[in-house]
């Protein structure tokens, strides 16, 4: 992806820019990130939190993620667009959520995680790599 990857909320008063290509990119399909999104799944990408700077300030929700772990789950407080993760579990990873890129088209999953909790009326792409659950399981 061209770098600086930046995004913005749906109404602009939190921005980003991250000076790093991502780590990973993937769709989540589970149950928490479709009741965050109001969608089907969470398209994301991960990078390390020093690689993003914020400007404005995200609303954090957390609840207990798969590993017993909290996952923090950063929006808008103003539009409510969901925009960042943080998984404990992970470390000192942001996930991004890339429906607020700026430049969409650059995005490219590259795998399915849990997708034993894909919606039914989902179609997934089975040309990316399937994770019943997170990667590592
Ligand atoms: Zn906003
Ligand atoms: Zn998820």
């Amino acid at each position: 992806m061209a770098l600086p990857i930046t995004g913005r909320c749906l109404c602009g008063q939190v921005t980003y820019e991250i000076n790093q290509e991502p780590l990973a990119m993937g769709l989540c399909h589970c149950h928490s990130c479709q009741k965050e999104t109001g969608s089907a799944y969470l398209p994301w990408l991960v990078v390390p939190t020093s690689a993003l700077q914020l400007q404005g300030t995200v609303k954090w929700y957390s609840s207990p993620g798969a590993s017993g772990k909290d996952v923090h789950r950063g929006f808008c407080p103003n539009c409510g667009s969901t925009m960042l993760g943080r998984p404990e579990a992970i470390g000192e990873l942001y996930s991004v959520a890339a429906g607020c890129l700026d430049d969409r088209a650059s995005y490219q999953p590259q795998m399915h995680i849990w997708a034993e909790d894909a919606a039914p009326w989902c179609s997934l792409d089975a040309a990316l790599a399937r994770f019943e659950q997170n990667p590592s399981e």
